[in-house]
């Protein structure tokens, strides 16, 4: 059993209710379990595989899941890249090895699962990419029909063909993500589509679940985890899900949360570094990681507290730290990520060379999309193939 509560003015709300936002204040909601008898034990999780689905109880789903099997993603340990910067316990939880090549799809199987459950006929989000393939095709999957908003000329070409070819109803605004957001809030609210932006409470449920799945594959809750950040969800997801781990008993720590985001959209940096209480969101983002081209971002609100009560800290990479973190993540580790995933691990590089991490720390960076996303951007950066007549000459020759 859960409830909806206000994170601003601790208003409750129905289970039954389709609302996004308070209707007393407008603020975030955030989904409530009674966790003081939960009625399962540590072992019931343990029991079944890694998952999103083997954390069921704290999720709002009750019924028949819509599900790809998403989650239960590799946790890699990075050799290379920790050695290079004297830190020996350094993670890297590839989320681009879900169904549709990024976490996202956490986010929807439950948001999709709660569409069909409110009773929804259509659902709709506004995207920077991920969220709408995703969204295509949970939606395909659940055989309703998905409308998808993206900025225009700013979408990773795979992205805009996963949303195209799973069915969604593609529309290009001519605007930025943040404009095509407040669009589709005010579509939903008139129309009646059901909303599956992060804003929407359950998609975070989903993805609290890329911690939990983290503290079962390592064995321990990390020292710190890292997230590249957008719209701010992911980071405030991963941090609910550890409170409730602390709730239920199941740990006793909590990791510093560290957000990264790219030095031409950082209104989260700024607002931890100036202290802000609200976010100042600004005006045009601009980078080549397109997942965080976020000026602002929806649960800034949620994100700076997670950041805030865990004494962690946001800071920002620059456009070339983070196509070199890409192709370090590439050749030295073989994880193939798109840009946005890279930054991530480019924060704690910056950190590292700074002085600022424990050499023995436990870091798990979220590393949140698959490269096939972005090939555009991949494929500028290296060299063409070498073109040779079909001859064993001329193959040495290249060779030699
Ligand atoms: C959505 C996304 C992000 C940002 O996550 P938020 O929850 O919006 O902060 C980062 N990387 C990738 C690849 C994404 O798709
Ligand atoms: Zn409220």
């Amino acid at each position: 059993m859960f409830r909806l509560v206000c994170i601003n003015c601790g208003a409750e709300y129905d289970q039954s209710e389709i609302i996004y936002r308070c209707s007393k204040c407008n603020h975030l909601l955030t989904v409530k379990y009674d966790l003081e008898s939960p009625g399962f034990t540590r072992a019931d999780w343990n029991s079944r595989p890694l998952s999103l689905w083997r954390y069921k109880e704290i999720l709002p789903v009750t019924g028949e899941p819509v599900t790809l099997q998403e989650g239960g993603t590799p946790l890699y340990h990075m050799k290379r890249i920790g050695e290079e910067l004297g830190l020996k316990n350094l993670y890297a939880k590839h989320e681009g090895l879900n169904p549709s090549g990024s976490f996202k799809d956490r986010g929807m199987t439950v948001g999709v699962s709660m569409a069909l459950q409110l009773g929804m006929k259509t659902v709709a989000c506004a995207s920077t990419g991920n969220t709408s393939a995703s969204l295509a095709q949970y939606a395909a999957k659940a055989g309703i029909p998905a409308v998808v908003l993206l900025p225009a000329g700013k979408v990773a070409l795979g992205k805009v063909a996963q949303a195209l070819m799973h069915g969604a109803k593609v529309i290009a605004v001519r605007g930025n993500f943040d404009r095509a957001l407040e669009m589709v809030q005010e579509l939903c609210l008139t129309e009646g589509l059901y909303l599956l932006n992060s804003v929407n409470p359950y998609r975070l449920e989903g993805q609290k679940t890329i911690g939990l799945e983290t503290v079962d594959q390592l064995g321990e809750v990390p020292d710190r985890m890292v997230l590249p950040v957008g719209n701010a969800g992911n980071i405030s997801a991963v941090y609910k899900g550890m409170l409730e781990l602390e709730e239920l008993g199941f740990t006793d720590k909590i990791p510093v949360m560290t957000g990264v985001q790219a030095a031409g959209s950082m209104p989260v940096v700024k607002a931890i570094a100036e202290g802000l209480e609200v976010l100042e969101p600004q005006k045009d983002p601009e980078t080549i990681a397109t997942a965080i081209r976020i000026g602002a971002p929806v649960n800034a609100e949620k994100a700076l507290l997670a950041i805030r009560q865990t004494g962690g800290t946001a800071l920002s990479v620059t456009d070339d730290e983070i196509l070199e973190m890409q192709r370090d993540l590439a050749r030295k580790e073989g994880i193939g990520v798109e840009p946005a995933s890279a930054a991530s691990v480019a924060g704690i590089k910056k950190m590292a060379e700074a002085g600022l991490l424990d050499k023995d720390e436990k870091i798990v960076c979220v590393v949140t999309g698959h490269l096939l996303k972005d090939p555009e951007t991949v494929i500028r950066q290296c060299d063409p193939p070498v073109e040779i007549d079909a001859d064993l000459k001329s193959l040495r020759a290249v060779l030699r």
